[in-house]
């Protein structure tokens, strides 16, 4: 494990910074102190400032708009962006630049990247993600939505689940069955739908904090063009991979940033509330401090092996089960610490949907916004349960799981 970045990468670090002090207000302290009523336009503006300056696709090779840094450079920017608790774009920037734009780059036709890029730059295209189904989640091959193709179009009939931000894109990446005969990992194809149509109905899903993060979508008869297919016909679960490789990469040593600075706000609580003395508390401190050291060095290690092209297959997988734990416990800590108070605070509860940053505040509603961020975090992207299944059958080699036959 390498635990210096090099003095290129720290040189690039260095201007980061210097981008970020000038371009943040004076005594900034995280995205989550702008008043939500607020935080949508200030968001936009941040997004062209970055896009100004070549950071808002900094892994995009250049000639389709991108940065063109270097994988270390993208993790330096990353870390430091981070560590002031400001975004990398708004939020169907997730989607649309850590997950489409790498996907047309790896799978699309020239065409494609030349069209479907440069508008997720510009901010006229948002995508969301149509792959979840009410009966197809961990198992996501058994999707039903269909498209048939009519002339030079795909007809798009079914629907889609827990779609982010759909409420927010004007595009969806949807998989659809096309080949009901084939095998059920076969016949899938990845078609690229646009939503301002008749045929596309969303519906919010109102989520625990109260908040709009995610939706149903609704397809009836919806329509894309036929040329609006990533891959070839039913070998999108192809695709499918590809990306899902993308959502679960990267974040190696920015997510152990994140748990860093809430173990110390942690410690912070447990100080206010006059604990540290309680010697059961300091041994959950204790345990707590040392699976957040554990986590980075685990990123390290992931950070070194992704650079020297040795990376391990499970390694995603580990980190998501280390990480969403360890979050998910600390906020447990901190709510027990907090006892009545934490129900009864006189905050605001910010939008689940924030990416949390590096924050140093302790104060009970911005630990409840936490714990309502941690609870998903071990279900998104893959749950637990199925990246456990991954790890035991891929790296363990224990026996393939029963197939259950209805
Ligand atoms: C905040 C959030 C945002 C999301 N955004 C999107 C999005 O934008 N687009 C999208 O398509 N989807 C999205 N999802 C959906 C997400 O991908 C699914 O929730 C996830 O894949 C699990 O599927 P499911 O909810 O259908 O649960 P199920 O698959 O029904 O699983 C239910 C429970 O059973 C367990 N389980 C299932 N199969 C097994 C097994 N074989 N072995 C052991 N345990 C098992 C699971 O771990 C889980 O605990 C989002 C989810 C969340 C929480």
């Amino acid at each position: 494990m390498n635990t210096s970045y090099g003095v290129v990468a720290e040189q690039y670090r260095k201007r980061i910074r210097h981008f970020l002090t000038q371009q943040l207000p004076a005594g900034w302290n995280g995205i989550a102190e702008i008043r939500e009523s607020e935080r949508s336009e200030w968001l936009e503006r941040w997004r062209l400032l970055l896009d100004e300056n070549g950071l808002l696709a900094p892994a995009w090779p250049s000639e389709y708009g991108g940065g063109g840094l270097s994988a270390i450079e993208h993790i330096v920017m990353m870390e430091e962006f981070t560590i002031s608790g400001v975004p990398t774009g708004v939020p169907t920037d997730t989607l649309s630049i850590n997950m489409m734009g790498p996907t047309v780059l790896a799978c699309g036709t020239e065409a494609q990247k030349r069209h479907f890029l440069p508008r997720i730059l510009s901010g006229v295209d948002r995508w969301c993600q149509g792959y979840s189904e009410p009966d197809a989640g961990s198992d996501l091959a058994s999707l039903k939505t269909s498209a048939v193709r009519d002339g030079d179009q795909w007809v798009i009939n079914g629907q889609k689940t827990w779609t982010s931000h759909a409420h927010l894109a004007n595009w969806i990446f949807v998989l659809c069955r096309t080949d009901p005969q084939a095998a059920k990992h076969r016949g899938i194809s990845f078609l690229l739908c646009p939503m301002d149509q008749p045929g596309i109905e969303v519906r919010p899903i109102i989520n625990a904090a109260g908040g709009q993060e995610f939706n149903e979508v609704f397809f009836t008869d919806a329509r894309a063009p036929a040329d609006c297919i990533v891959g070839k016909p039913n070998e999108g679960w192809r695709v499918t991979n590809e990306l899902l490789a993308f959502e679960r990469g990267g974040d190696a040593t920015t997510v152990p940033l994140i748990i860093r600075s809430l173990f110390d706000s942690l410690q912070e609580t447990a100080c206010e509330q006059n604990r540290l003395a309680d010697p059961l508390v300091r041994q959950r401190l204790a345990g707590l401090y040392a699976r957040t050291e554990m986590l980075r060095f685990d990123g390290l290690a992931t950070l070194t092996s992704m650079l020297d092209g040795t990376l391990q297959p499970g390694a995603a997988s580990m980190s998501k089960i280390r990480w969403t734990e360890l979050y998910q416990d600390i906020t447990l800590a901190a709510m027990d610490l907090l006892g009545s108070h934490g129900a009864a605070h006189n905050g605001v509860v910010t939008d689940i949907a924030l990416p949390p940053g590096v924050s140093t505040r302790s104060d009970a509603a911005t630990w409840l916004n936490h714990l309502m961020c941690a609870r998903p975090a071990s279900i998104y992207s893959g749950s637990n349960e199925i990246q456990r299944n991954i790890l035991g059958e891929r790296i363990l080699g224990l026996p393939r799981e029963p197939k259950l036959t209805l």
